[in-house]
């Protein structure tokens, strides 16, 4: 992936460019899967962090398209990009589990929460 330092995004944002708007503190690119969507990171300290070692660009963290239909995550480093996990049923399970988790380690356990507990343990 090459980056490009614009004022303004472009109409088209080509594939495989991130640009960067520095004045607008936005950044933008179409999603590495091959889907085409243009994802859209704010460059902001709650956000995303970009560094620039004045070659290359990275972006922290990774970018998870929870909200795309690929559900792609990676990370932007060094202008390349990084796959990471996608987000799968186990991960949504694993979330599960740490709510059952957290409700056995609720102090206050209801025959409710040991049903489902039970259930789950099965
Ligand atoms: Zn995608």
């Amino acid at each position: 992936m090459k980056h490009k330092f614009v004022e303004y995004m472009p109409k088209i944002i080509e594939d495989n460019i991130l640009y960067i708007s520095i004045e607008f503190k936005v950044a933008k690119h179409r999603c590495p899967c091959g889907c085409g969507d243009i994802i859209v990171t704010s460059i902001d300290p709650n956000r995303w962090k970009l560094t620039y070692d004045g070659e290359t660009v990275s972006l922290s963290p990774s970018i998870g398209n929870w909200t795309h239909k690929c559900k792609s995550h990676y990370f932007i480093k060094n202008d390349s990009i990084k796959w990471a996990r996608k987000i799968s049923d186990d991960d949504i399970d694993s979330v599960i589990n740490r709510d059952i988790s957290a409700l056995k380690s609720s102090p206050k356990k209801s025959s409710l929460s040991r049903k489902i507990k039970k259930w789950f343990e099965q």
